[in-house]
């Protein structure tokens, strides 16, 4: 026995049980640990009126009070951060300090929000006598949102925490592989006195419900983090409907590794960081462009590092990275390791599923690998490094924009004119330099080119989530 909690649907302020459900598996031995309710139309119809009803309350609360019950979710959520990391970790199968972490990066997520909202200026704009200009933020409306699976608490926290703060209510789809991260916000919003029907979260068939929510005249943003492939579709729905989408895709983050950095601290820290939440993150550092007069040493370190990575059940101690989410994911690294062997690179350390029972995969560095290889054009998202040599700057920037994606990129260097030339020419929404950090909650996160558009945290992040209306005011002078 997991008490691993059955999740219903969260609808107008109170949870319901459905007649459909689906299982909720442990990927460390694929057992069953709990269930997750399936919604039916009528559950959403239900979510987008208690979403209609609650923006009609929730944007008529002053920004102040809606600042006061976010800061107090995130305080419940803080002091039920191993409950929620314990969950987390048995349904996605992180490490659960990383869970931990995770719990407190979503609690940071809604703090930030709830700081800047009460900051949401508007303007007035010089005028002539007798008139007056106002520029006023206003929330958008009910937001259709959907989040993935490789952060269950975070991922959705971001996307609560811009919404509400805003003053706009949300019908929120999370993943049904991991629908506890979720359901701990839900609980910790009604506890913290937030009006029924502002928050809901609905789970089923990820397109049978975005097919029905999305086209809604009620839903007046649609924000989604996920595969490139899904948010085309996604866009294209809301598009019949000129509903904006905020949209945060695929990444498949360049690191530009210069020859006068220090080597081996480079290369330590990237290993470790490429196998945080088994290389499951949308910022994870994959292609690496290593000058040539350094390369073979920051091989060898990434790779002596990579392979001594400890694997196993995120609830052991000392287990530094888990299994993979999903069987699916386990099949892509082993298509992508073979594509790439099939075309010439060598796999330094790793490669192969770790044993039959759970979803674990070794860390796993290729070295030197060709650019027709499909890792070096697809996201792997799994615990995968490409590791390969440039002769200059110059080509280390053309490899790293040669991909559709542009999320995040990072370089090492302590030159500033290596510095200024990434700046201006690295296509990526987030360039990290001498740290593999792409975003806090107060820095504004997305992507250019098929990563998607629009940012989430920062004030950015906010300004999603509202719509400006200017207000010309005629004033005859007596
Ligand atoms: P997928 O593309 O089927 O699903 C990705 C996410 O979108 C899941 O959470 C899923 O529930 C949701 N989804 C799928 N179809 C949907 C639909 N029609 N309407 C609404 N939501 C829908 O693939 P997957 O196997 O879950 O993940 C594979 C790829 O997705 C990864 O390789 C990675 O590139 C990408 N991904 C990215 C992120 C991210 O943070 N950007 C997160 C998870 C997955």
């Amino acid at each position: 026995m997991t008490n691993y909690p059955d999740t219903g649907l969260f609808i107008g302020g109170s949870w319901r049980t459905t007649a459909d459900d689906l299982p909720v598996v442990n990927p460390a031995n694929e057992q069953v640990i709990g269930r997750v309710a399936c919604a039916a139309p009528q559950d959403l119809d239900d979510a987008l009126e208690a979403a209609s009803k609650g923006f009609g309350v929730w944007s008529r609360t002053a920004p102040r009070d809606r600042a006061d019950v976010l800061r107090k979710a995130a305080a419940l959520m803080r002091e039920r951060q191993d409950e929620i990391a314990r969950d987390i970790t048995l349904e996605h199968g992180k490490p659960y300090r990383q869970a931990r972490m995770e719990v407190i990066r979503g609690c940071e997520f809604l703090e930030w929000d709830a700081g800047e909202v009460v900051r949401a200026y508007g303007r007035v704009i010089p005028s002539g006598p007798g008139i007056n200009y106002v520029v006023h933020q206003q929330p958008i409306g009910p937001v259709a949102a959907f989040s993935p699976w490789n952060f269950p608490m975070s991922q959705p926290a971001r996307k609560v925490a811009g919404a509400l703060a805003a003053g706009c209510s949300i019908i929120l789809k999370p993943s049904e592989e991991t629908p506890a991260g979720a359901m701990h916000i839900a609980r910790a919003f009604a506890d913290a006195g937030l009006p029924p029907g502002v928050l809901n979260a609905v789970f089923g068939v990820p397109s049978e419900i975005s097919e029905y929510l999305i086209p809604h005249e009620a839903i007046r943003l649609v924000a989604f983090t996920g595969s490139t492939a899904v948010g085309r579709r996604l866009t294209g729905l809301a598009a019949d409907n000129m509903t904006p989408v905020l949209m945060e895709l695929g990444g498949h983050a360049p690191v530009i590794v210069c020859e006068d950095t220090d080597v081996r601290a480079a290369a330590a820290s990237s290993a470790v960081r490429k196998m945080r939440n088994a290389g499951q993150v949308c910022t994870s550092p994959t292609r690496f462009f290593v000058h040539d007069s350094i390369f073979d040493e920051f091989l060898d370190v990434f790779t002596e590092r990579a392979a001594a990575v400890v694997v196993g059940d995120g609830m052991e101690p000392g287990t530094e990275m888990g299994p993979l989410a999903n069987d699916r994911r386990l099949a892509a690294l082993a298509g992508f390791v073979a594509d790439a062997r099939a075309k010439g690179a060598t796999v330094t350390t790793g490669g192969d599923r770790v044993g039959t029972s759970g979803y674990f995969f070794q860390p796993t560095v290729l070295a030197e690998v060709p650019g027709d290889a499909r890792v070096m054009q697809e996201e792997p998202f799994g615990p995968l490094a490409a590791v390969n040599r440039v002769g200059s700057l110059d080509e280390a920037i053309e490899c790293a924009n040669s991909v559709p994606y542009g999320l995040a990129a990072y370089g090492f260097t302590n030159r500033a004119d290596y510095v200024e030339q990434m700046v201006e020419r690295v296509e990526a929404g987030n360039l990290s330099i001498n740290t593999l950090e792409a975003s806090v909650p107060e820095t504004p996160f997305g992507g250019v080119k098929s990563s998607g558009y629009g940012r989430e945290g920062g004030l950015e992040g906010l300004h999603n989530y509202m719509v400006v209306k200017n207000v010309s005011h005629s004033i005859s002078i007596v």
